[in-house]
């Protein structure tokens, strides 16, 4: 083997695994390449082991995840061997740690430090990366590893004249070796994130002056720093697997109990006793964990906020100091939360002073200090506490061209796409450690590198033993999880917030969330399975042939997804078993746990005259003045189950989405009353409606009529109705996820017909309660078999995981291909239930704001009387 030389270490010209970064994935990555017995190569930058830990030296560095589970799991003897003399341990400790693995497991031989990789190129002649270093040597491999950590390449800070300065200057995340004495100094500290509000007290502590500028205040709590937790150390020693193995399934990867708690519905005593016990605790997750809901609802997670504030106004004695210091711009959460020691207290101090920057912004850097807008300071020296180019900017800052000579950086101009976060298409045999769309910096990082590893060399193994060298995710893998990815954040308050998750902190770099927010667990799971489904959305090449098992490992919307476990794991009995009493005091039960959908202007129950008697109705009134559209809506429940009210988060939802009188009726339902009773109630309630709108606060002409399932079809069966009866003029129907025919042969039956809440039996049930086979057929059971010409525009909205989507999809063609307008949204991912489980579905929410959208694009301007 050639070898070339870098000073008394030695760089290979050729191994088989060529690693980035010699911190906590290096290390355990190297351990892992040796055991199965690759040749493999370290090169890290820095001198020594590390990584983060190596650079990050500032006064007060600190994890912020206890260190118990800020440490890895794969060796129960190393566990046996070092004791952590802390909750959350200081660097030193920590890269201690580190120094240590690396010594008892003999890795620095296989690892060249001061040694960066510059570029790397991909060869697919020979299917082998080249990579380059700093020192001009080249180094081909097999197999090319970004080990090099999420937070590593700081942010150069982008302040006006921040090269003129003469003083002292320091960045946290390059702080150097020998100890920096603060002693009788005037400091300036810029940056109030999790470096900033670390070093800050302790800075304090020397300096002679103190002056933070604070460009967003950010949240901190207390991180009640002392010894290990007894607890946690009592449930380790009791039984360290059963631990660690509760870590990897955990959602953060560290075993805590989520709450059921909602901030929204707890009563104060409940939540002020939540938060006090997070507040104690001193942990992320505990504080993060307040409530079940406060990541995704903006009102729960604002009480938190709020808690936190008046917790920052109880430290911080000048009101004005403790008014800046209190966050109002993000929710909670949604930047990085930070745990601090003494931070709040330290503005007591009174030789330490805040600028506020977003009162008196920083004009530019001096020679000898700060200029901001109002006041000109001078510093022996300043530290840029300014942060990182997080996640991505480690990956693109070595110049990485894959197959067909596109760079990395070019391929995610707009954003990062990967294939979990593990790999990316056209970069063949590149792997990333806890990459973008991988839960990492939103987790315990050590148990996410350690998936990640895991993952990575019992892939590598695989491709060995079938004689395969060429891995590469698909363009439909990678889309179809880069979808993912985003749904999950979608559905958080995350991306509301502007953060370095959001690649908002550095300037020109796109908006996107990075991290997964699925959860360690979930994300656990989709590797599983893309794994034991033959490294599912993968192209394999090699001497052994080519093989690709293509497809997307997650389709459905991740809150659907949770509901859909949480009814498996309930075990409830298919309500097609049931007698049909029931099944509708089930259904009712059912829908009594939902949350009630917004608060409407007005809710009123009454009647109005039906064929058979008095049909029953509820009327949901906007808050605002009317008069208001009409919506005539029928609720679903396949002619069975169900009743005025049953369908009432939707119909709020509706009546404050399209700002109409929603009038729900409870049509007669089947088996009492079968096949036509239900049809002829909807269009004798639709009839009155339009008699009577002045009265019930509608506009006159502007009626349309709305349905969800069963009652989908009443509303198609209606508006063909007032068609052939020449009246009443109805302005659009609205068809959710509708029945639109009897035939239960289509492709969605079968693809969808178990498993997504409505399945093919239940309704094969319905159709036999309602209709004997006879009257199936009729236009007034089928529309879709009824004449479609001039019927009002309609909005159809079919969901993916849906047995009745075809029929839906069937209906919409057909209406468009006889000249009705039609809007047809496909709800992505989502189920037949989905879009009325208002604020329990909150991915519904996007689908909803759509129809709602589409149907008054539809609406006519009001008659004039
Ligand atoms: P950061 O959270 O991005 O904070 C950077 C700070 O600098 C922010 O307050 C930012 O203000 C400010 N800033 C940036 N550019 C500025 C400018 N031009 N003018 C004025 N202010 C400017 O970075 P970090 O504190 O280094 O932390 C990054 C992440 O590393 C953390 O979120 C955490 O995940 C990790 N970390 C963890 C620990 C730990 O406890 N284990 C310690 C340190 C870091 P804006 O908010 O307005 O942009």
């Amino acid at each position: 083997m050639a070898m070339s030389g870098n000073g008394s270490a030695v760089v290979p010209a050729e191994v088989d695994v060529a690693v980035v970064g010699a911190g906590f994935s290096g290390l355990y990555m190297l351990y892992r390449l040796r055991e199965l017995g690759f040749s493999a190569m370290a090169f890290d930058e820095a001198g020594d082991v590390g990584g983060t830990w190596y650079w990050n030296r500032y006064p007060g560095a600190r994890c912020d995840i206890p260190t118990t589970d800020y440490s890895y799991g794969f060796d129960p003897q190393l566990e046996k061997d070092w004791t952590w003399s802390e909750k959350y341990a200081t660097q030193p400790e920590i890269l201690a740690y580190l120094q240590h693995v690396a010594d008892r497991y003999d890795l620095r031989r296989d690892i060249r430090f001061g040694i960066r990789i510059t570029a790397a190129v991909w060869d697919e002649a020979s299917r082998r990366w080249r990579l380059r270093t700093s020192h001009g040597d080249e180094v081909s491999c097999r197999y090319y590893i970004m080990a090099s950590g999420c937070l590593s390449l700081p942010k150069t800070p982008d302040i006006e004249g921040v090269d003129r300065y003469r003083g002292e200057v320091y960045l946290t995340g390059r702080w150097p070796h020998d100890r920096v004495d603060f002693s009788g100094k005037r400091v300036a500290v810029v940056g109030t994130g999790s470096s900033g509000i670390q070093c800050i007290p302790l800075i304090a502590r020397e300096a002679a002056r103190l002056t933070v500028f604070q460009r967003t205040p950010n949240f901190s709590v207390p991180a009640h720093n002392g010894a290990p937790p007894p607890d946690r150390l009592a449930r380790l020693a009791a039984d360290r697997d059963g631990y660690r193995e509760a870590a990897r399934w955990s959602r953060g990867g560290i075993p805590v109990e989520l709450t059921d708690v909602s901030g929204v519905t707890a009563p104060e005593d409940v939540r002020r006793q939540r938060f006090e016990g997070a507040w104690q605790a001193g942990e992320l997750f505990a504080i993060l964990g307040v409530f079940n809901d406060q990541g995704v609802n903006p009102v729960s997670n604002e009480l938190v906020a709020e808690m936190i504030r008046e917790k920052i106004r109880a430290i911080v004695s000048d009101p004005d100091t403790a008014e800046a210091l209190c966050p109002k711009d993000h929710p909670f959460g949604t930047k990085r939360p930070c745990l601090d020691t003494s931070y709040f207290e330290t503005f007591n101090l009174p030789h330490v002073r805040l600028v506020d920057l977003r009162r008196t912004p920083i004009v530019t850097v001096t020679e000898a200090g700060i200029n901001t807008v109002e006041e000109s300071f001078e510093f022996d020296a300043i530290v840029f506490a300014t942060g990182f180019d997080a996640m991505t900017g480690p990956l693109v800052s070595v110049a990485v061209t894959g197959a067909g000579g596109v760079t990395l950086e070019d391929k995610w101009e707009h954003g990062p796409a990967t294939y979990l976060g593990l790999m990316t298409t056209g970069f063949p045999n590149l792997f990333m450690i806890t990459g973008p769309q991988s839960p990492s910096v939103l987790s315990n990082m050590v148990v996410s590198i350690e998936q990640h590893i895991d993952w990575t060399a019992d892939c590598l193994q695989r491709l060995r033993a079938e004689n395969l060298d060429r891995i590469e995710p698909t363009p439909l893998a990678e889309a179809g999880w880069v979808q993912h990815s985003r749904d999950c954040a979608d559905i958080t308050l995350y991306p509301r917030a502007n953060s370095w998750y959001m690649g908002a902190n550095v300037p020109g770099k796109p908006r996107v969330f990075l991290p997964y927010i699925g959860g360690v667990d979930a994300y656990r799971r989709a590797c599983q399975e893309v794994a034991e489904n033959g490294l599912m959305g993968f192209r394999l090449d090699g001497p052994a042939g080519a093989r690709c098992h293509d497809g997307v490992i997650r389709r459905i919307q991740p809150d659907v997804a949770i509901v859909l476990d949480l009814m498996a794991s309930l075990g409830l009995p298919p309500v097609e078993t049931m007698n049909v009493a029931d099944a509708r005091a089930f259904a009712e039960a059912t829908a009594a746990t939902m949350p009630p959908g917004p608060a409407v202007g007005e809710i009123t129950d009454a009647v109005l005259p039906g064929p058979a008697g008095d049909v029953a109705y509820r009327l949901y009134r906007p808050p605002s003045a009317g008069p208001h559209p009409l919506i005539a809506y029928f609720h679903g429940g396949g002619w069975v189950l169900g009743s005025q009210h049953s369908d009432e988060p939707f119909c709020r939802d509706l009546c404050l989405r399209t700002g109409a009188v929603v009038i729900s009726v409870n049509y007669r339902h089947a088996p009492e009353d079968r096949f036509p009773a239900a049809a002829d109630d909807a269009f004798a309630a639709v009839q009155w409606m339009a008699a009577n709108a002045a009265g019930l606060g509608g506009i006159p002409g502007q009626l349309t009529v709305a349905g969800w399932s069963a009652g989908g079809s009443l509303a198609a069966i209606t508006c063909q109705l007032a068609r052939d009866a020449g009246g009443p003029d109805i302005a659009s129907q609205l068809l959710l996820t509708p029945v639109t025919d009897c035939d239960l042969g289509r492709a969605s039956y079968s693809g969808n017909g178990e498993g997504f809440v409505l399945t093919a039996a239940l309704m094969r049930w319905f159709w036999d309660h309602y209709a004997g086979e006879a009257d199936r057929a009729n236009p007034k059971a089928s529309p879709l078999r009824g004449t479609l010409a001039g019927l009002p525009p309609a909005v159809v909205v079919t969901a993916e995981f849906d047995p009745l989507r075809d029929e839906g999809e069937a209906y919409a063609e057909a209406l468009a291909a006889a000249g009705v307008p039609v809007r047809h949204i496909r709800a992505r991912g989502h189920i037949h239930t989905s879009l009325t489980m208002v604020d329990a579905v909150i991915s519904g929410a996007p689908v909803r704001a759509e129809m709602a959208e589409a149907l008054g694009s539809f609406r006519p301007a009001p008659v004039q009387i």
